[in-house]
């Protein structure tokens, strides 16, 4: 088993997260199994009990842990399926210690942050790692592993520590340090400053862990001569340095650490058996970024929420809208709108964010109301609903989306004028929302209906089951308390609102569905989770091929893209072929030489 540490300086939120999937995407393009783990030092035990605005969405996974959603980008990115284990934080190694020093298993000792946490640390690194994450039961070759927050954070100190001792226990050409650091450009002198990475290095070393190379992150391309500074001051080699500025899209990042010869370093460095260059996957990532950059037809897609000042509140509904849009040639434009600004009491409060709110509604091609909690701007997720449904427009309801729609149809179509959910009105007759009976009122964290479930769809004719490529069973993962009211569902049948997929034992409803209408879904899971940039999720592909006016044709092709859309499955072509080798043969001959 590989090590790859992913460590980061200066200043949080610099894409470490992407550096070490673009790693992970470039190693599996060579045919290696990855795996990873993300280290939170926060003292809570998951992310289950975050608000989006403290650190944005919470990602669930197939086993339902509640993780930090930058597992969410290795699972987008390397096509793997991580387990709880894979996050790990202060608060789950400290409560591991602490359990077995109540059963006594320290035999007496006095239980210390050295040797204990950093002991259990390690040991649960190496655990988690060689569980097979890709489907089949292989070990995986390569761990990579990122350390959140920044080098010289206190909280993070216990694990700089734990890897330090790391790096002997499983030996130097076992292990390997990726540190990735800011490169600032202050407006004043416009120059690329190298100091903060210096220091950021200098603190790193002083702990203990030696980089093997320094990632310069920066606005534009770095110049030679900043790279040889950082050499220098740094203490590594040149080819050691990489240079990662802010890109078009993320999809470069994979091509552009290629380009820098990473692949070669590894396989010195690491031992590891790479090919000259990375295989058919990685010209399929050239692709996408190429067309990322190129697509000129926009796709206007309304997203009305209560997160929506930070955009990471929303990351897997965005990439999965994202994905959808490449495969379909087309240009995302999500429009956020805040559903307290739909609300009837907002046209006297605010005129102006009102009608805003209701023109950039009306303006999109397509409406998406995500999951949430809480009863703040519920009614104009509502208003969303109903606006869709009648002025025929796609919309797609993800979770309490799904809820919303359905209280829309209640009270507007069945004439149930205070329909409500359990979760913002007390129970009665007419709650068409109800409380799932396993649900704990207790506790907050862990206690919803969460991870991966089967829905399986009935006999009625489906678009939405087209759409999954008319298949009897999905999976998809799930994250909530409330559920359709089954005293509800005969009476929104016989007006059209189907509901064509359910639980296993019938009792649940997962996938809704309008008659008579271009696109109205609502799905009690959340499909975005499983989104994958040359997989989209087949309801948001719904939803862009709806907005785009493509979805009839689409089901006519028998779910097949247009030629133009369809990523090609062909060998690479000459041109591709020869600058792949050359840039591959290049970097090994740097490598050799030097
Ligand atoms: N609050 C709703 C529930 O608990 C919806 C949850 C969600 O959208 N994830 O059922």
């Amino acid at each position: 088993m590989k090590y790859i540490l992913v460590t980061g300086g200066v200043i949080s939120g610099i894409g470490k997260g992407i550096i070490a999937s673009s790693v992970g995407t470039l190693l599996k393009a060579c045919g290696i199994s990855i795996t990873s783990i993300k280290i939170d030092p926060y003292l809570n035990i998951d992310a289950g009990t975050f608000s989006p605005y403290e650190h944005g969405e919470v990602f669930v996974l197939d086993d339902g842990g509640e993780v930090d959603l930058d597992l969410g980008n290795y699972e987008r990115f390397m096509d793997i399926t991580l387990r709880r284990d894979n996050n790990i934080t202060t608060g789950k190694i400290y409560q591991s210690v602490i359990s077995k020093e109540r059963k006594g298993d320290y035999l007496g000792k006095t239980v210390q942050v050295v040797p204990h946490v950093t002991d259990a640390i390690q040991e649960w690194v190496e655990r988690v790692s060689k569980i097979p994450v890709d489907g089949n039961d292989k070990e995986p070759d390569v761990c990579i592993i990122e350390l959140g927050g920044t080098i010289g954070d206190i909280e993070g100190m216990p694990f700089v520590e734990a890897f330090r001792q790391f790096q002997f226990r499983v030996k130097r050409q076992n292990f390997l340090n990726i540190h990735v650091s800011l490169v600032p450009q202050p407006k004043a002198t416009g120059e690329q400053k190298t100091k903060p990475t210096q220091a950021s290095v200098r603190e790193l070393r002083g702990l203990g862990l030696s980089p093997d190379l320094v990632v310069c992150r920066s606005s534009l391309p770095i110049h030679d001569g900043v790279r040889e500074k950082v050499s220098n001051f740094c203490h590594v080699a040149k080819e050691q340095v990489i240079c990662v500025h802010d890109c078009s899209s993320i999809y470069r990042v994979p091509l552009l650490l290629a380009e820098q010869n990473i692949l070669p370093f590894f396989k010195g460095r690491l031992g590891l058996d790479l090919p000259l260059r990375p295989g058919r996957p990685l010209s399929k990532w050239n692709e996408l970024a190429d067309r990322y950059d190129s697509n000129t037809s926009v796709v206007k897609v309304a997203l009305v929420g209560k997160y929506i000042k930070l955009e990471d509140a929303y990351i897997s509904i965005n990439k999965s809208l994202m994905h959808a849009a490449l495969v379909c040639n087309h240009r995302l434009q999500v429009k956020y709108i805040n559903s307290e600004e739909l609300e009837d009491t907002m046209r006297e409060k605010n005129p102006v964010k009102y009608h805003e709110a209701w023109q950039k509604l009306c303006g999109s091609d397509g409406v998406l109301v995500p999951g949430g909690f809480g009863s703040r701007g519920i009614e104009g997720k509502i208003k969303a609903a109903q606006w869709a449904r009648e002025n025929k427009k796609p919309y797609l309801g993800v979770c309490l989306g799904l809820q919303v729609a359905v209280i829309d149809f209640a009270r507007n179509v069945l004439d149930m004028k205070k329909a409500n959910s359990g979760e913002f009105a007390p129970q009665d007759d007419e709650t068409v929302i109800i409380e799932m009976p396993e649900h704990n009122p207790g506790d907050m964290g862990g206690t919803m209906r969460l991870g991966k479930r089967k829905t399986l769809f009935n006999k009625d004719k489906s678009v939405i089951k087209k759409l999954y490529g008319d298949v009897e069973v999905v999976e998809e993962r799930h994250r909530h308390r409330y559920e359709v009211n089954p005293t509800m569902v005969d009476k929104c049948e016989e007006k059209g609102l189907k509901f064509v997929g359910r639980s296993e034992d019938g009792k649940r409803m997962e996938i809704m569905e309008l008659r008579d209408h271009p696109y109205f879904v609502g799905v009690q899971y959340h499909p975005e989770y499983l989104s994958r940039p040359l997989k989209p999720s087949p309801p948001y592909l719904g939803l862009i091929l709806a907005s785009i006016g493509q979805l009839s044709s689409y089901i006519a092709r028998g779910c097949r893209l247009s030629p133009r859309s369809s990523f090609s499955d062909t060998e690479l072509s000459d041109t591709e072929e020869e600058m792949m080798t050359y840039q591959m043969s290049n970097a090994l001959r740097i490598n050799a030489s030097h």
